[in-house]
């Protein structure tokens, strides 16, 4: 039997894995949507290929290049946001959420609405909305499987298990391309120093986030969304090899690890099979040929965004949607040449030191407008907070 599907963010490294899964299997797969940003070529190609019905870039300017590049297909061509969200509301039976960023949520909210199953590679919209996210879910009966690596490795620890028994759950880290680098060199980090990654190949942003860890910062909160689990139960470990992806510490002791190459496809390709587990075109480990794993415990001076991630984990509400939005402006900040590497904690911190008086707009209900509200004032406050790093 085919299985109708829709690709948010196919363009990007997470939609082009799941897209490489789905092409090797290709009469099981319908495809309704795909969509992207300004890669219109990649976007057209693969609707072309898989025979898609609707290709969706994410920029209104682009309509024309986008109709231009499907014309003769038979594919549907749109732009815009308000394409994006109708395209999320085409019923299919499982959806791949892997827009970067906080434009993640609204598709992955009305794609919920289906009650099929979303796979979530984008993290923002648990860390923005979990609350808003879980219930959507629940209110639809819709199915959310995590395909961060890490969160895919827990739900796989946590197959039969009780999370009542659960004690700990420990999500690892690579520490980055600057886990090596002696402290007072961090500030000096260029752009492109940021930008690769030692173990895993991924998009520029979420690289450049695990340099400053703001990526696994993000996973913290998320794990505390999506399985429910009081933030004291949640550690970070750094672990070199990037190949534990997490570990869940049960009430007798015992450690379920989820090891396997560092590669994207295991996390999709689980999400996409589930409840199965089918081949997956993944590297094999030879641990006898590795010889060890290592592992110690993060530095929090050299992982400031590993301590702010603690403060928004304690408080909940909205602070992970100004967290988060936070961020994304420093980070815009720091690819754009405004602030160094180091600013960008220093900007996110200020912003949250700033809306700690503002109980009003940070506690209470995770509502969409509360959200996007909260979002707003954080890049606000994000973009003062890097005019007044300029101005110094
Ligand atoms: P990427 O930058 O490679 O691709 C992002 C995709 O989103 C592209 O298709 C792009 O066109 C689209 N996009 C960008 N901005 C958009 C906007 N404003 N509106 C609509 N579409 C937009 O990113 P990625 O590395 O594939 O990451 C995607 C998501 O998956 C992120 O949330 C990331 O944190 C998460 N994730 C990625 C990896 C990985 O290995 N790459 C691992 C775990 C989680
Ligand atoms: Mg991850």
């Amino acid at each position: 039997m085919t299985r109708t599907v829709s690709i948010f963010g196919s363009t990007g490294s997470i939609g082009q894995n799941t897209i490489d899964l789905i092409r090797r299997d290709r009469e099981a797969y319908d495809v309704e949507v795909l969509t992207g940003g300004r890669n219109i070529e990649r976007l057209a190609a693969d609707a072309r290929d898989l025979g898609a019905r609707l290709a969706v870039t994410c920029h209104d300017d682009l309509l024309d290049d986008l109709k231009a590049a499907l014309s003769g297909t038979g594919v549907e061509a749109a732009a815009g946001e308000a394409a994006l969200v109708e395209a999320a509301d085409r019923p299919v039976d499982w959806t791949m959420s892997a827009i970067v960023g906080a434009a993640g949520l609204v598709p992955g909210l009305r794609a919920l609405a289906h009650g099929k199953t979303l796979a979530l590679a984008n993290k923002e919209s648990l860390v923005t909305a979990g609350a808003l996210l879980m219930r959507t879910a629940e209110a639809h009966g819709a199915r959310i499987l995590p395909v961060d690596s890490e969160h895919s490795a827990v739900f796989q620890a946590l197959v039969g298990e009780d999370i009542e028994a659960v004690e700990r759950i420990v999500i690892t880290a690579s520490g980055g391309a600057f886990r090596d680098w002696p402290l007072e060199k961090l500030a000096t980090a260029t752009l492109e120093q940021a930008s690769s990654h030692p173990n895993w190949d991924m998009g520029q942003r979420i690289t450049i986030d695990s340099a400053s860890m703001f990526n696994k910062a993000l996973e913290l909160i998320e794990t505390k969304e999506f399985f429910g689990v009081s933030p004291d139960r949640i550690e970070t470990l750094v672990h070199p090899e990037s190949l534990v992806h997490a570990l869940v510490g049960f009430r007798d002791g015992a450690f379920m690890a989820h090891v396997g190459a560092p590669d994207m496809r295991h996390a999709i390709g689980y999400a996409l099979h589930w409840p199965e587990r089918r081949e997956l075109p993944v590297e094999r480990l030879d641990l006898a040929a590795i010889g060890q794993l290592t592992f110690r415990a993060p530095d929090l001076a050299r992982y400031p965004a590993l301590r702010l991630a603690r403060i928004v984990m304690e408080q909940g509400g909205l602070w992970g949607a100004a967290f988060n939005a936070a961020k994304e402006r420093a980070l815009d900040g720091f690819i754009a040449g405004e602030i160094g590497f180091l600013g960008m904690a220093e900007v996110v911190e200020e912003v949250l030191d700033g809306l700690s008086s503002d109980t009003g707009a940070m506690n209470g209900e995770v509502t969409l407008d509360r959200v996007h509200a909260a979002d707003h004032l954080a890049r606000i406050r994000a973009a003062e907070a890097i005019t007044r790093k300029q101005a110094r």
